[in-house]
């Protein structure tokens, strides 16, 4: 099997069907007071290349299930017409921000540039959930914003969001299956995409992934899929893997 095609994917979905594991949006999940005994919520990071979201959209539009996108606030990554397409086919669209590294670090500019572009968002789509843009080369974590109570706060309060991903969900029981630097093993190229879990879902292949899927999966996962990565033409993968080669070879040097 080929990995990071649509085609794999849609292997890893069948599988996590196959096993009766309903599928949740992160709006549907982070008002409950209690997590659901099993659920799978497909989580994209739209970092780059929007057009391969809208092509993994369409794909799980086609397969019954409803995932959520998380779009950067770049001119590169906000297409307006993209992000109405994968919401117009049942998918949750959210603010992936990285207001602290574009403020350098200033916390009253980066509240500024947070309020600025979610307003721009919810001129086209609505949004509920955000989630940090991990920005491998700059120092800052812009979780550290909302890491002062008081800025938490705004949160519900000023800006009407159900919460953070990362901030704002018990991840203890929960299996986090990560696509980040182009494998399985979610804790080896990762600085900042980690989640406290006592659950190990690190994987040496797709073939191995695939695997624990079908076989005994944990009833609660997150598959945390970056759609720029995933591809059915072979060029366009082979380049996407140079270039991720090349990222992780730098992040190695900033560590
Ligand atoms: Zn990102």
């Amino acid at each position: 099997m080929r990995d990071f095609t649509l085609k794999a994917y849609r292997s890893y979905i069948e599988a996590i069907q196959q096993k009766e594991i309903p599928f949740l949006r992160f709006d549907e999940l982070m008002p409950l007071k209690e997590q659901p005994s099993k659920f799978c919520m497909a989580r994209h990071d739209v970092d780059r290349k929007p057009q391969n979201a809208l092509q993994m959209a369409m794909l799980e539009q086609q397969m019954g299930i409803r995932a959520t996108y998380y779009f950067r606030a770049k001119p590169n990554t906000f297409k307006p017409d993209i992000i109405q397409k994968v919401a117009a086919l049942g998918h949750e669209i959210g603010y992936h921000y990285e207001s602290l590294s574009d403020s350098n670090g200033d916390l009253a500019n980066a509240l500024e540039d947070f309020e600025k572009n979610l307003a721009m968002f919810r001129g086209i789509v609505p949004i509920k959930t955000i989630s940090m843009h991990g920005r491998p080369l700059k120092p800052y974590d812009n979780r550290d914003i909302w890491r002062i109570p008081e800025n938490h706060d705004l949160l519900a309060y000023k800006f009407a969001l159900l919460g953070e991903v990362y901030l704002d969900i018990n991840y203890t029981d929960i299996a986090y299956i990560n696509d980040t630097g182009r494998n399985w093993t979610s804790g080896e190229s990762n600085r900042r995409d980690k989640v406290e879990s006592n659950i190990v879902a690190d994987f040496g292949s797709g073939e191995q992934l695939l695997a624990y899927l079908q076989q005994n999966p944990h009833p609660k996962m997150i598959f945390q899929i970056h759609p720029e990565r995933w591809s059915d033409k072979f060029w366009a993968n082979s380049m996407q893997h140079a270039q991720d080669i090349l990222i992780n070879a730098i992040k190695t040097i900033v560590r």
